[in-house]
């Protein structure tokens, strides 16, 4: 990794402390480096992006249906979904530090651990299951083992049938569902890249097994235009088709979107074909059939599944990495989230140019306004007019309104545009249906020679 590169990652988990993004969790007995916390800015810019993937992927559409199905399952899932014999990464340790390693890590590829710097020191690999354990009841023994889930998608397939005749659905459809899943990782690490405990959005669509190809390049292409609606820019961004050797074991073929993080291409999404092999499988190992009858042509047959696979804290850092920006302005440095609008977890920000003359009167009404028009909006009359920019523009607040001198005589504030800074003059009044009119437009973000890279 070039300095430069680990350098924007350090300025990006600074900027997300600074502001209130995202925390360290237990930081005060030292954290761990494994999970973070998202503050006050990191929440809602959480919750805007859970938002619109359900909107793009359960409420703008007739075939898919939502869930929320629990972390504890039946431990039988696991062992029909092929996580309690396969769901494994080689470990080996250092025998010199201790410090323990995935062995297919590119980093100890010279057989030289890159903590202490000891060669030949690794103890042979040794499989590790990634699915943390716990018990169910008083009783901790064999019996009442259960797993944190390690991917939501088992609970859709469990719940197939359920889905289907509750909400009357017709193949092909599809069951999304959004929530936490654990893997005891070997390696975290990158910020939120890789932690312990994250969160997914998972969408498994059931078709017909013929149609299965069909379908799968149908989503790669809704997916990878619902990251670009984001204002990701297409060129961080590209497709990676697994080789057969990298396939799972339930697969036939998958892709990952990728994005051009700091640290290199990464996967964030994942769109595989798999099969009929999960729901094969849960028919086997629970004993009940779950083929789907087709009343057309009269037929029951086990339908293949195409699952979008994302993870929502990998997609928060695609979604902050693409947005940080540093330029120049007027000599000094401005460094600015050009998150897009219905991202961005503070809408508008209102500054009362100084404490007096009837501005910060007209400041707090149009605050309370926008509060009550649940926009939300940060209320800021302390320090200089520049500093309180640079504060919002940290957190991508796309809107500063600003009341000065004039608007205590005609009623007019001035509003001033994150991405490009231009100003313009709206009547106080007009602040509310102005910024509803902003946000239920497309975002364009500023062409790239009116910004500076990230890096
Ligand atoms: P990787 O190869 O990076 O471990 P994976 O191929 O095991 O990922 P999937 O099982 O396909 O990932 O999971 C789907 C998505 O869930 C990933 O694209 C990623 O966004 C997210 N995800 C998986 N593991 C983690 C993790 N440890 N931390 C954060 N997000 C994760």
């Amino acid at each position: 990794m070039e300095s430069t590169d680990s350098a924007v990652m350090d300025k990006l988990v600074s900027l997300a402390k600074r502001r209130g993004f995202i925390f360290q969790s237990s930081e005060i007995y030292g954290g761990t480096g494994s999970v973070w916390d998202y503050g006050p800015l990191g929440v809602e810019l959480k919750r805007n992006l859970r938002g619109r993937w359900w909107k793009a992927m359960v409420h703008q559409r007739d075939d898919i249906e939502g869930l929320d199905a629990a972390i504890l399952m039946h431990p039988r899932v696991w062992e029909a979904s092929g996580h309690v014999e396969g769901f494994s990464d080689p470990l080996v340790e250092c025998r010199n530090c201790h410090r323990r390693f995935r062995a297919d890590d590119p980093e100890i590829g010279g057989d030289q651990c890159p903590v202490c710097g000891s060669r030949d020191c690794f103890t042979e690999p040794r499989m590790f299951n990634l699915m943390f354990r716990t018990f169910m009841g008083p009783v901790e023994d064999a019996a009442s083992t259960v797993y944190l889930r390690p991917e939501t998608a088992q609970g859709i397939y469990v719940n197939f049938l359920n889905v289907l005749n509750s909400a009357r659905q017709k193949i092909p459809f599809g069951i999304a569902q959004m929530g936490k899943a654990f893997r005891n990782e070997i390696t975290p690490g990158n910020f939120i890249f890789r932690t312990r405990e994250f969160e997914q959005a998972e969408m498994q669509f059931f078709v017909e097994p013929r149609t299965d190809e069909e379908w799968l390049e149908y989503w790669k292409g809704q997916r990878m235009a619902w990251i670009v609606e984001l204002g990701i820019r297409a060129e961080n961004l590209r497709f990676h088709e697994h080789a057969p050797e990298e396939l799972a074991h339930y697969a036939k073929k998958a892709y990952d979107i990728q994005y051009c993080f700091p640290f290199g291409w990464q996967e964030f999404e994942g769109i595989h074909n798999r099969t009929d092999f999960d729901l094969s499988r849960h028919q086997e190992y629970s004993g009940k059939r779950l083929e789907y009858f087709d009343p057309v042509t009269q037929r029951r047959y086990l339908p293949y599944i195409i699952e979008t696979s994302a993870g929502i804290d990998r997609t928060l850092l695609v979604v902050l990495t693409d947005a940080y920006h540093e330029e120049e302005v007027e000599g000094e440095t401005r460094v600015v989230l050009r998150l897009h609008p219905a991202l961005a977890p503070l809408k508008v920000a209102v500054f009362p140019l100084v404490r007096k003359d009837g501005m910060p009167e007209i400041a707090v009404e149009i605050h309370a306004a926008l509060r009550a028009a649940a926009i939300p909006s940060f209320y800021d009359d302390s320090g200089s007019i520049g500093r309180r920019y640079r504060r919002q523009d940290e957190a991508g607040t796309p809107w500063c309104v600003t009341v000065d001198g004039q608007s205590t005589q005609d009623g007019t504030v001035t509003i001033r545009d994150r991405d490009t800074l231009r100003q313009i003059r709206v009547s106080a009044n007009a602040i509310v249906e102005w910024v509803s009119d902003q946000l239920a437009r497309p975002y364009v973000p500023p062409p790239p020679s009116a910004r500076s890279a990230s890096g």
